[in-house]
């Protein structure tokens, strides 16, 4: 069900950047994502996303019919839900309606690039402690509506261990081994994505706090912390 939607090709000599972060892309005083990431300043432009991460997937997580009453009729319109990333800590979510199938997919791939977050990736895992990015660095949870997506550090070769929402998010933001815990309403594609997107969003947040207790015991505490949920 999860599949590829086949995406836009991207031109970096036809491209004309529309803002000034666009301009410093094609430029190339701006190199890496990180440093716009860095800056604060909200990406408005696709191309920026297209020109500094040029291997970024898409998988289309669901496609789903829904109506919409007028005062005459009903009309039929489709919501597509795409993941995009990676596979090396960048993932975004994206989703988009339209009349039409081939439409709502092509919005909901640009607006998951311009959602694109940077995801620390790291070993969490206090049994495997190896210090390499196969998984991530701490416990996290994330939210959406009823549904909620809790990502746990697991041991090299344990492989992603959630269900094919969760997975395919997971995945492209490169993580290889995590046990994943759903609860709500699980069966909502969007909001499972969502909140497992949410989950990865809040580790920098968390790592920030880990950094600023770093050389105290700041990292021990939000490990024991984590065990405890
Ligand atoms: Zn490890």
């Amino acid at each position: 069900m999860i599949r590829e939607a086949e995406a836009e090709r991207f031109s970096i000599e036809a491209w004309q950047p529309r803002t000034k972060i666009g301009i410093d892309v094609k430029g190339g005083k701006i190199v890496s994502i990180e440093q716009i990431f860095a800056s604060g300043k909200p990406i408005k432009e696709v191309e920026i996303v297209d020109a500094l991460l040029p291997n970024l997937e898409n998988k289309m997580l669901e496609v789903a019919s829904v109506q919409r009453m007028t005062k005459n009729n009903r009309r039929q319109k489709y919501r597509a839900t795409v993941v995009v990333g990676d596979r090396h800590g960048h993932v975004g979510i994206g989703t988009s309606k339209d009349v039409e199938v081939r439409p709502a997919i092509d919005a909901a791939i640009r607006d998951a690039k311009l959602k694109i977050i940077s995801v620390p990736l790291g070993c969490g895992s206090w049994e495997c402690n190896c210090g390499t990015n196969h998984s991530l660095p701490l416990r996290v949870t994330g939210k959406c509506g009823t549904s909620e997506v809790v990502l746990k550090p697991a041991p090299r070769g344990v492989g992603i261990v959630a269900n094919a929402v969760v997975k395919a998010v997971v995945e492209l933001a490169g993580v290889s081994d995590v046990w994943s815990f759903s609860r709500g309403r699980t069966r909502d594609i969007y909001n499972t994505a969502i909140a497992a997107y949410e989950a990865l969003r809040s580790i920098t947040e968390l790592k920030n706090i880990e950094s600023l207790n770093a050389g105290s015991a700041g990292s021990a505490i939000a490990e024991e912390q984590a065990q405890k949920q």
